[in-house]
């Protein structure tokens, strides 16, 4: 999702008070920033924002930070926070590649991946967001306990994630290839794509996986 040429995004964010500035100065340092003890949860790729407001005014004791490579769609986002402005939302400009550069290990308690880009070419299977690569960045900013929660309608994208999470060493909470008709729908947020999914009859696929526990 890219839109292209939003006059003056990068103003527009620069003077948004809930896009965290400077953020690789809070790594090791968020709890400090916050200084409430509430767990952080990032969405990496939230496009437009709905499903992490969503998720931000049903559980107001959870910062959730959103992170947006691209400043022409994060301005989306901004906009809508204007309309509902929540205290636990907070977001971020930036390449996910980097995310260990912003938080230490153990600063973080989940990690949602919804519709990430697909990036069909086989020698830019490092760019998915569910890569082995992508995978050792989770692990070492996420709390031991800590999970990765991801949404696709893409097939192709889903089984290569499946095959990546076992050749990382985590371990399946669970998946699931059609959510929208599985025990696992209650509860469920929705984000933008996958209203849009759904609306077309796409099955959606659904895994929640952790890091395997190492003996103390
Ligand atoms: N999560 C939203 C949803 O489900 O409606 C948006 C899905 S959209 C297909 C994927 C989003 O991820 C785009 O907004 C894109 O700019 C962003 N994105 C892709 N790669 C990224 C990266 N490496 N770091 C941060 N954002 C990224």
């Amino acid at each position: 999702m890219r839109l292209r040429n939003v006059k003056g995004s990068r103003e527009q964010i620069a003077e948004n008070e809930f896009v965290i500035k400077n953020a690789e100065q809070n790594k090791g340092k968020w709890a400090e920033v916050f200084q409430d003890g509430r767990p952080i949860h990032l969405e990496i790729g939230m496009g437009k924002g709905k499903f992490l407001m969503e998720m931000a005014r049903l559980h107001p004791d959870i910062h959730y930070i959103g992170i947006e490579k691209y400043s022409s769609v994060l301005v989306r986002a901004l906009e809508k926070m204007e309309e509902e402005p929540l205290s636990n939302i907070h977001f971020l400009r930036m390449d996910a590649e980097y995310i260990t550069e912003y938080f230490a290990p153990g600063e973080v308690e989940e990690i949602y991946l919804n519709f990430s880009d697909p990036w069909p070419k086989e020698r830019h299977a490092k760019r998915r967001l569910t890569s082995r690569q992508f995978l050792a960045r989770y692990d070492e900013i996420l709390k031991p306990e800590g999970r990765v929660i991801f949404k696709t309608d893409n097939r192709g994208l889903f089984d290569f994630s499946l095959e990546e999470v076992q050749e990382a060493g985590w371990i399946l909470d669970y998946h699931t290839f059609d959510l929208h008709h599985s025990e696992y729908l209650e509860g469920n947020v929705m984000t933008e794509y996958e209203e849009k999914f759904v609306q077309k009859g796409n099955p959606i696929c659904k895994m929640v996986i952790h890091r395997q526990k190492t003996p103390e």
